[in-house]
Formats: C-alpha cells, sequence, structure tokens
C-alpha cells in the first residue's frame, strides 16, 4: 500500500477519479484533528458519495480512498450481470502504462466477458476494450510515452512476443493476445493498466469518446476494407448500417469505393446517403444478390451483420474475384452454395481489428476525412443501462460511456 501511494504521488497523479479535498493536496484535512478519530467519512468519488468508516483518523482513509476506483464488473462466471464496484486502483507494472479512463466504447464483443464465452477468463472482471484516457503512471522500462499522454486501447491490448505469430511480426493474431476486458480489467473502470506495446496514440483533434469507438469498431472496419482486395473505384457493399456498418459506409465512401449500403427498411436510405454510400439497398424491399449484380457485381461485401441468414444473400451479389468479408460474428453457421463460387471465383474471407499502429492510423484517416461515429454517451455509473441498450439493438449507434 505504501509502495503504491509513493507511486500516485511521484507521477503526479490528479486525477478526477481521486478524492475531493485529500490530505496530499492542502494538508487541511491531515492538521485537523477534529477529523482524527474513528467515524465515517463521507468521501466524494466521481461524483457519488462513499461511506469509509476508518479506525486510524480522516487523513488515512483519505489516502486508501486515493488507492481506490470505481469499476464496472461482471462479479462472477456464472453471473452475467454488471455490477459498480470500489476495487484497488491498479499499480504500474514494468512494461506497462496507467491510463486514466476518458471514455470507454461498448462493443458487442462485451459481451464475450458478460456471458463467460472468451476461453481463459478470470473473474470478477472489468469488460472494455475501446478505451481512451491520459497516462497517468509509467511502468519501469517504458520508453516513448510519458505521463500525460493521451492514448487509446482497442482489441489488441497486447501480445507475447514469443509465439510463431508475434516472430512474424504478425501481433493481432498473437497466440497469447491480450484483450482488454477479458485478459485484464478493461476500460468499464476508471483506471487501467496496459501494455505499453498495445498503447495508440490519439490526435489533438479527436475527443476521448470520439476515438473509443474508432479503438474496435473503426480500426476493424478500415483495415478490413484496406486489405481487401478492391480498389478505388470498385463496387463496395457493406451489409448492415449499424455500429461497425455506419463506420464503415463512411471509411469505404472516403476510401474512393462505389459504395453500396444495404439494410433492412426504405426509412435508412437517405442516412445511408448521409453517411457517404452512392446506393442504398433495402434488403426487405429487393433482392440484395440481383441488386448488386445489377449495378456490377460487388468486389467486396463487407458484413457487418451477425446474423448468418443476413449475410447469405449477399454472396449471389458478388461479381468475379468477389469476396465476402466478415466483421461481425454470427452465432449460427453460414451456407454456402459453393458451385456459384467455383464460377465466380469467389472467397468468404473474415477480418480481426488491427493493432495498435492500425488505431492510430484509423484515427489519422478519420481526422483528415472526417469520419466519426455517431454515438450516444452514458457516465460509467450507467455502464449496466449502457450495456443493455446496446444488446437490445437500440444504440444509435456507438454507446459511449464517459468519465
Ligand atoms: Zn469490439
Ligand atoms: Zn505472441
Amino acid at each position: 500500500m505504501n509502495r503504491l501511494l509513493r507511486e500516485d504521488r511521484s507521477a503526479g497523479s490528479g486525477g478526477a477519479g481521486e478524492a475531493e479535498g485529500d490530505g496530499a493536496k492542502g494538508g487541511r484535512w491531515a492538521h485537523n484533528d477534529e477529523f482524527n478519530h474513528d467515524f465515517p467519512a463521507r468521501v466524494k468519488l466521481r461524483g457519488r458519495f462513499e461511506t469509509y468508516r476508518g479506525t486510524r483518523g480522516f487523513k488515512l482513509d483519505m489516502e486508501s480512498s486515493q488507492n481506490t476506483m470505481r469499476a464496472v464488473c461482471v462479479p462472477a462466471a456464472d453471473r452475467p450481470e454488471l455490477v459498480i464496484e470500489t476495487l484497488a486502483k491498479p499499480a504500474v507494472r514494468p512494461g506497462s502504462v496507467r491510463v486514466r479512463v476518458g471514455a470507454c466504447g461498448i462493443c458487442h464483443s462485451d459481451a464475450l466477458t458478460v456471458h463467460n464465452v472468451f476461453p481463459g477468463i478470470t473473474f470478477p472482471r472489468a469488460p472494455g476494450h475501446e478505451i481512451a484516457g491520459t497516462i497517468d503512471a509509467v511502468g519501469e522500462g517504458v520508453t516513448g510515452f510519458a505521463v500525460g499522454d493521451r492514448v487509446g486501447v482497442g482489441w489488441h491490448g497486447g501480445h507475447c512476443g514469443r509465439c510463431d505469430r508475434c516472430r512474424r511480426g504478425d501481433f493481432i493474431t498473437c497466440r497469447a493476445l491480450q484483450v482488454p476486458g477479458m485478459a485484464y480489467d478493461g476500460g468499464y473502470a476508471e483506471y487501467v493498466v496496459v501494455p505499453a506495446n498495445a498503447l495508440a496514440r490519439i490526435p489533438s483533434e479527436l475527443r476521448d469518446e470520439e476515438a473509443a469507438p474508432l479503438l474496435c469498431a473503426g480500426v476493424t472496419t478500415y483495415n478490413a476494407l484496406r486489405h481487401s482486395p478492391a480498389r478505388a473505384g470498385d463496387l463496395v457493399a457493406v451489409l448492415g448500417i449499424g455500429g461497425l456498418g455506419h463506420l464503415a459506409v463512411q471509411f469505404a465512401a472516403k476510401m474512393g469505393f462505389e459504395t453500396v449500403a444495404i439494410a433492412r427498411g426504405a426509412q435508412k436510405a437517405s442516412f445511408a446517403r448521409e453517411l457517404g454510400a452512392h446506393h442504398y439497398v433495402d434488403s426487405r424491399a429487393v433482392d440484395v444478390g440481383e441488386e448488386l449484380q445489377r449495378l456490377g457485381g460487388a468486389a467486396v461485401v463487407l458484413s457487418t451483420v451477425t446474423a448468418a441468414d443476413a449475410m447469405q444473400p449477399a454472396l449471389q451479389g458478388l461479381g468475379i474475384d468477389g469476396q465476402l468479408l466478415v466483421v461481425g460474428a454470427a452465432m449460427e453457421p453460414l451456407a454456402v452454395p459453393t458451385a456459384p463460387m467455383i464460377g465466380g471465383r469467389h472467397s468468404i474471407k473474415a477480418w480481426p481489428s488491427g493493432t495498435c499502429v492500425d488505431s492510430e492510423e484509423t484515427m489519422a484517416f478519420a481526422v483528415r476525412h472526417g469520419v466519426r461515429a455517431m454515438i450516444e454517451t452514458m457516465p460509467f455509473d450507467r455502464a449496466p443501462d449502457a450495456y443493455a441498450r446496446m444488446m437490445r439493438g437500440d444504440a444509435r449507434f456507438r454507446m459511449v460511456l464517459t468519465a
């Protein structure tokens, strides 16, 4: 505990999550004997009042509150819920930094933590892998990052550096990939400790709540598109215009593709065009495959939906050498008619997010070309509501928790 306190002070931490009126900031409580008794102290922590019962005086209580934080956790493997807890503020480790979280996006993949369907998660665990904030402590051996730097962390939350995939330099496929919110506590918390090799710098043009959704939804769609076989001017369709899709349509249009947005219902047509789509296909009104063929056949259909039966018709819309590129996971298998695939030399590929450098490039592109996620923000304490809203499909279009 003492070591922690020293670290906090030497790092000059003055985070918004710390207790108001603490002894270190002015000593007014520490020097007031009136408070050095055993009685409950009301401490304001991130806008909420907590009661701490101390036996050794108010000063010590205040110091211990400096070392706590609020986090929204899944309490146990068999309890798929989110509860607000006061935890020890995590200590920075060698090779890592501690980030004071400014914003954390809520991703559908957070359900993997809530429902314990990702291997190796231990509980309690705070989800969250769209983390944007400011470094408040730097661990031993870390170079290139300093206290006060604005950084983000996405699905790539660290890699082992030793496996065959890392030795090839392909860190996102690391066999021991660390995903924040699964391998360690993620961004549904006031502080996270993150390996320095997973940090993406946030450009000054982006606020934390703007950067956060670009760190998973953004980098996943941007990276998938830029590594796809489509070239400028090719017909690229984005299937679904929700959290991932509304970013994918913007990226596709700004990358110079002839961009098709596919969604359900005529009412989304004008929104799709606002995002930059050149064409809109209402999958309820027309045959998606036929419509894409009428437009010349898609070089790429980027599928952001999470239902296999919604992906299936798009296969008929692929042009020669066309590719179905999957970034949204469906629980059920995808049925594929193989004969047309052979004639059209079609392929199906999936794409997993990107590394911290990919995230930096995603944010740079977004700044340069005006791509932004449309977000709804809620304070951290309302994480359970925000998560439920996302899971119901009601979010327009990314939920972001803010400090
Ligand atoms: Zn995600
Ligand atoms: Zn590795």
